[in-house]
């Protein structure tokens, strides 16, 4: 059984493109434009999944899903959170808490904050209380200010899953 904590952080940035469906942390947000990627672009998902793969030192989201592969084309960015999920646990480890910042000029992300925990601690196998979402705008500055992307920062600490 592992005796450390461990910590992990991810990024990720999409570009907005009018009409798409704008997936988030799962769930699909109304919004004019949705992200643009080759999986269904859930740059949240993607965040969560890099930072829980970089707790692990397990390599990153691109290492293990290549956008290069056809398989992963529209795919949704729940497998790839599940395989980290799994990951993780045959590690011995398990989620003590997530700290999510998305960036965006738009859509508003505070009337989704608490769908968006919810989700998440679904997703993650844990309590809402373990996750926490926040939002932010960038005040007009650079591509996200622009209304061009949404950028996603996500911390996870990971402590030894106890024995039974
Ligand atoms: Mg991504």
């Amino acid at each position: 059984m592992p005796n450390s904590f461990r910590t992990g952080l991810g990024t990720d940035i999409h570009r907005f493109r009018k009409g798409l469906p704008l997936i988030l942390g799962g769930l699909e947000i109304p919004h004019t434009h949705g992200l643009v990627g080759h999986s269904d672009a859930d740059a949240l998902l993607h965040a969560v999944t890099d930072a829980l793969l970089g707790a692990l030192a397990e390599g990153d989201i691109g290492e293990h899903f290549p956008p290069s592969d056809s398989r992963f084309k529209n795919a949704p960015s729940t497998e790839f959170l599940a395989f980290a999920l799994e990951r993780m646990q045959a590690r011995g480890y398990r989620l003590s808490n997530l700290d999510a910042v998305i960036t965006a000029e738009a859509p508003k992300i505070a009337p989704h904050r608490g769908a968006l925990r919810e989700n998440l601690a679904r997703l993650l196998e844990c309590s809402v209380s373990q996750v926490s979402v926040k939002a932010k705008t960038a005040e007009g500055l650079d591509a996200v200010g622009a209304r061009r992307a949404l950028h996603v920062q996500v911390l996870v600490l990971l402590e030894p899953t106890p024995k039974k």
